[in-house]
């Protein structure tokens, strides 16, 4: 017969609220390997860092109407699998990663940037996940570099996922797809999102932003992504 041993229970007891004042107290975690990450390290680990899909040029060709257009890393394992967790499976310990990533990524961009523009999600997709993505993974570069957040634009069509459209299929597909409530009083806006492929959705929105008072649009996004095989994106 098993007796289930009471002290066997307290100790496990006592290991959980260890373990819970230990995360309380150093609550950083590799978000790629689970692992305790050192202060330095924060959301991802050295050795994780090392093994990512760093591009050698995070500058993209300059993509018209952009004045730059940045992504520090490849659309691949295991970018392409936090992106998707993080989007459809909530995996929001991702969204920290990310972000840190991006504000390493700033040095490659213009320094006159003033403004900064998550790629808005049409209301109803954000009421069914909760929250947006760019708008998780851009706080830390507001807070970092002090940008003011442009507020008033909206997608207003629920456009169709931009998985297996061909380039024109995707350009027709966000024709028209924002809409801004006021004038931008900012001069140089950088469009953040989580994946740039053709470009098509945050060319859309840049145009949007240039006939309503911006002077410049730059793109900073976490991976760059080939046409081909990839799902999913910028919704
Ligand atoms: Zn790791």
């Amino acid at each position: 017969m098993n007796f289930r041993r009471p002290w066997c229970s307290i100790r496990q007891l006592s290991r959980r609220i260890l373990e819970s004042v230990d995360d309380a107290l150093m609550p950083l975690r590799c978000a790629f390997c689970g692992t305790r990450t050192m202060l330095h390290e924060r959301s991802c680990c050295d050795a994780c860092r090392d093994d990512l899909p760093w591009l050698d040029n995070p500058r993209s060709a300059a993509l018209s109407p952009m004045t730059a257009t940045v992504a520090p890393l490849a659309y691949e394992f295991p970018i392409d699998a936090g992106i998707k967790a993080l989007k459809y499976k909530r995996r929001l310990y991702y969204a920290p990663a990310f972000a840190e990533m991006l504000c390493d990524a700033m040095r490659f961009l213009p320094q006159d940037i003033d403004a900064l523009l998550p790629v808005p999600l049409h209301w109803r997709r954000r009421a069914f996940r909760g929250f947006n993505q760019a708008l998780e993974i851009s706080s830390e570069i507001r807070r970092r570099y002090g940008l003011s957040l442009v507020t008033g634009v909206d997608r207003r069509r629920a456009t169709r996922s931009q998985s297996g459209l061909s380039a024109s299929e995707r350009r027709r597909n966000v024709r028209n797809a924002f809409a801004v409530r006021r004038q931008l009083t900012a001069r140089h806006v950088l469009i953040v999102d989580d994946v740039v492929t053709t470009g098509a959705t945050t060319r859309q929105l840049g145009r949007t932003l240039l006939a309503n008072g911006a002077e410049q649009v730059s793109v900073l996004a976490v991976a760059k992504a080939s046409q081909t095989g990839v799902t999913g994106l910028n919704v």
